[in-house]
């Protein structure tokens, strides 16, 4: 089975809007993301432009300070206190990668954990490891991590006991969802550049999530019969120029029992994960 991802995004889309709907009349107002976008880097402008546009899509409110590639780090943080304190904002997005004069991790570390949407600070990152179950409605979780277990429960998969294979060990991605997955009871093994047969390790996966950002790495040879994958990559294709997978689709597809396509599999669902989020910290505002 190839996975329509575009078609979970657009089903959680219509949830996303009638529950926006029904915010509107109970708390007077409608969850809001601030995005704070430093300079003009073309993925970020993009990546945002999809915010602006998906946020619309659902009534969710969405506002983008755009501030000068020249900025200072004073100047960066004091937008960001000035959001932290804002309560009509309930999540926080500050897009990266940012200018080489701002230091990241002084703005990460800046940011308010209860609106931090993309599960980047200290506190989330620690309540994501310390959490022994699966909650998503406790405190942000990190979005494509969030979108690849979504998957993985909408096209009814079982992980409990299942051995996975996560390719990738990034903060991002990677670790996160190898966390989502040992939560679920799968048994979860991390590869990584220096993992030796990785061939034969993946060949003994009923799952692979696979996060390395290397075009067709993962080859038919390489994956059992009725394996699972998940492809979080999102690379070129060194042909076409056109956007791929970590796996190399055409020729693993036919021995999965279920497989994620680039484009159209987790990408879709990235955005959604990232309004749930934002949700979720309206909601834990409102009880505070
Ligand atoms: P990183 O570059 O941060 O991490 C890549 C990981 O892959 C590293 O842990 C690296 O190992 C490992 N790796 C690299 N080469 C190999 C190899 N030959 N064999 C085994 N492991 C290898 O990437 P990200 O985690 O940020 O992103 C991964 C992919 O996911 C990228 O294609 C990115 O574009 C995509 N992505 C997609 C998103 C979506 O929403 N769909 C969101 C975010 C990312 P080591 O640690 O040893 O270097």
């Amino acid at each position: 089975m190839t996975f329509d991802g575009k078609k979970l995004a657009e089903q959680t889309k219509a949830l996303l809007r009638e529950r926006m709907e029904q915010y509107k009349t109970q708390y007077g107002r409608v969850p809001c993301l601030s995005v704070l976008l430093v300079g003009d880097d073309y993925g970020s402008q993009r990546y945002v432009a999809s915010c602006e546009k998906q946020t619309a899509e659902v009534g969710m409110a969405c506002q983008v300070i755009r501030m000068d590639g020249q900025s200072t780090e004073t100047e960066v943080l004091e937008q960001l206190d000035r959001l932290n304190r804002d309560t009509n904002v309930d999540g926080i997005l500050v897009q990266m990668p940012l200018p080489k004069q701002v230091r990241t991790e002084k703005v990460v570390d800046a940011i308010s954990p209860a609106k931090d949407v993309d599960c980047v600070t200290d506190t989330n990152v620690a309540n994501l490891w310390k959490q022994k179950r699966n909650d998503y409605t406790r405190f942000p979780v990190p979005c494509t991590p969030r979108s690849a277990m979504r998957i993985l429960e909408a096209a009814d998969i079982p992980l409990d006991g299942a051995k996975a294979v996560v390719v990738g060990r990034s903060n991002i991605v990677g670790l996160p969802v190898s966390k989502l997955l040992m939560n679920e009871n799968a048994t979860v093994t991390v590869a990584h550049s220096h993992t030796k047969n990785l061939p034969d390790l993946l060949r003994s996966a009923d799952v692979i999530v696979a996060a390395l950002g290397k075009a067709y790495f993962i080859t038919a040879d390489m994956v059992s019969e009725g394996a699972v994958i998940v492809d979080v990559g999102i690379n070129s294709d060194p042909q076409t120029g056109k956007m791929c997978g970590d796996v190399d689709f055409a020729n693993v597809a036919p021995k999965c029992r279920m497989i994620t396509p680039v484009p159209g599999g987790v990408g879709p669902l990235t955005i959604c994960s990232l309004m749930e989020n934002v949700e979720g910290c309206f909601l834990r505002a409102q009880t505070r």
